[in-house]
């Protein structure tokens, strides 16, 4: 099983995607978590896109497409991928069909994550993860159960995203109207997207899903 988890910045594609991990065995596939692995290895390519990252605008269509169709080639994804910010223009959800059809996959589910973008600011501004093993949290919505203790691995040392600060994120919900909203109609055409409520506590949002996976 193939599947998209679609929405603006914020909207907790991360969250469930890796919550799918667990449940359904997927590989996850985020094409931010790739960029920032590259940004942190300090190589030519890391700090070209630091800079774009930084600034809330978007990697350059190839960039990402060659990052996707490295890891959707490998046996890691026979199983299934999820999709977790990719693709977030026409180009790349074209890109995607035909690697998808290259590699003899096919996409099963679009899910749209529906929000409200002016709660966004807030959610993300009060976001952070374990420096160890990615984990997210939320200052508010989702606290670590003891405090200063990553409930996942039992790391210590925490992270905020450069990225989730309040002028950066308009400028991320800029980009999401105007370059990713395009693809919606793109998927909705072929008869696979649904769209959830993505603003519910974290398990209801998990059982609409699960609800557009058991079909
Ligand atoms: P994310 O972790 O998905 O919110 O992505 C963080 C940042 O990485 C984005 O704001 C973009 O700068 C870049 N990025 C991630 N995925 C993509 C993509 N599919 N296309 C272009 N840029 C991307």
């Amino acid at each position: 099983m193939n599947l998209i988890l679609l929405g603006p910045p914020g909207a907790g594609k991360g969250t469930q995607a890796q919550r799918l991990v667990q449940s359904h065995g997927l590989v996850q596939l985020s094409t931010g978590d790739m960029l920032r692995a590259e940004v942190r290895s300090g190589s030519a390519l890391g700090r070209r896109v630091k800079e774009v990252m930084e600034s809330g605008a978007l990697v350059s269509d190839d960039i990402v497409i060659q990052a996707i169709e490295a890891r959707i080639a490998g046996p890691e994804a026979a199983n299934g991928v999820i999709l977790d910010g990719f693709p977030r223009t026409v180009p790349q959800a074209q890109a995607l069909d035909a690697m998808l059809q290259r590699h003899g996959r096919k996409l099963d589910h679009v899910i749209l994550m529906e929000v409200d973008e002016p709660a966004l600011v807030d959610r993300l501004a009060g976001r952070f993860s374990c420096r160890n093993c990615g984990a997210a949290y939320h200052e508010r919505n989702h606290r670590l159960q003891k405090e200063g203790v990553c409930d996942n691995c039992g790391g210590t040392d925490f992270v905020h995203r450069p990225d989730d600060r309040p002028e950066t994120v308009t400028k991320r919900l800029e980009v999401y109207r105007r370059d990713t909203a395009p693809i919606l109609p793109y998927y909705r055409d072929r008869g696979i997207l649904r769209s959830i409520n993505g603003m519910g506590e974290m398990d209801d949002v998990a059982q609409a899903i699960e609800g557009i996976l058991r079909g």
